[in-house]
């Protein structure tokens, strides 16, 4: 019985270009995961020295103190979702490259994680460091099976699924939602979790996209997530409606037409060959 539980435990880990982006794109998933006994890894390929505008972050020195900063918002972030670890890379923010350099980086990282899925962003994305983190996972796929490619760190016995992380980029081709999960049920914490971020969603995100002179009632929980809910989740909001169809598949249809809010996932083949079916399975983590 005890070996069987054991056998059922599944290790995910996700790379994300930045320190948050785990957050929105995995992190309700990651709480359901993680609360069912699975192992989650989050890891962010760049320090996040960049993502802010006041001049007290410029400069080497500044952006030192933003990276520390965003380190400690990260590691509070995988305290509340029961996240095991958050590795995050010293890249520097906008210079993330998916060199030879950051290919080793990788394979290694996922060889000693021995994971049983592997997730990043798809190489059409918006941000130019996001582009280099899902072009790095990618390239580290295959080669993480080559036994002269690093061979000081040994190839795990498993073979990971690669999955991608939900995009609303069209071009080359849009996103395909292989796998869908609902994150209304833990919203509490994944805005909890995204809060812990202040430093993107209360201050560098609204300055960027909205507003120079934001301005919320900080010493309030229910503002501050309230927030970030209808600021910063759009993403959700837009893979729960692009999986309308998918959602009541999972869920049922009563359940599932009712779903605001989810993290979707498109299988990628050059991992782990899975049946669609399969790969569902492994998201299949309940309400
Ligand atoms: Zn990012």
């Amino acid at each position: 019985m005890k070996k069987e539980s054991f056998v059922d435990i599944k290790r995910f880990l996700f790379f994300g270009a930045h320190p948050d982006d785990a957050e929105e794109l995995f992190g309700g998933t990651a709480v359901k995961l993680a609360r069912k006994g699975h192992i989650v890894k989050f890891v962010s390929m760049c320090n996040g020295n960049c993502g802010h505008f006041s001049p007290e972050y410029a400069g080497i020195e500044g952006g030192k103190k933003l990276a520390a900063r965003r380190k400690k918002e990260a590691e509070r972030s995988a305290e509340i979702g029961g996240i095991s670890e958050y590795e995050i890379l010293d890249h520097s923010d906008c210079t993330l490259q998916a060199d030879l350099a950051v290919r080793e980086e990788t394979v290694r990282i996922i060889r000693r994680f021995k994971p049983h899925v592997v997730i990043s962003h798809r190489d059409c994305d918006y941000h130019a460091d996001h582009r280099a983190a899902g072009r790095a996972v990618m390239d580290a796929a295959y080669l993480l099976k080559v036994p002269l490619y690093c061979p000081d760190t040994p190839i795990p016995e498993i073979n990971p699924v690669f999955a991608y992380s939900y995009d609303c980029f069209t071009d080359p081709v849009p996103f395909r939602a292989d796998a869908v999960v609902e994150v209304d049920s833990v919203m509490e914490t994944k805005l909890a979790m995204m809060d812990c971020h202040e430093s993107q969603f209360l201050e560098w995100l609204p300055w960027d996209r909205i507003d120079k002179d934001f301005s919320i009632d900080r010493n309030s929980p229910e503002a501050r997530r309230s927030y970030i809910k209808n600021e910063w989740l759009a993403s959700n909001r837009e893979a729960a409606q692009k999986a309308e169809e998918l959602l009541k598949k999972t869920y049922g249809e009563e359940k599932g037409a009712q779903i605001r809010y989810a993290e979707s996932f498109q299988f990628s083949q050059y991992g782990e060959n899975v049946s669609l079916e399969e790969f569902r399975a492994l998201f299949s983590v309940g309400e």
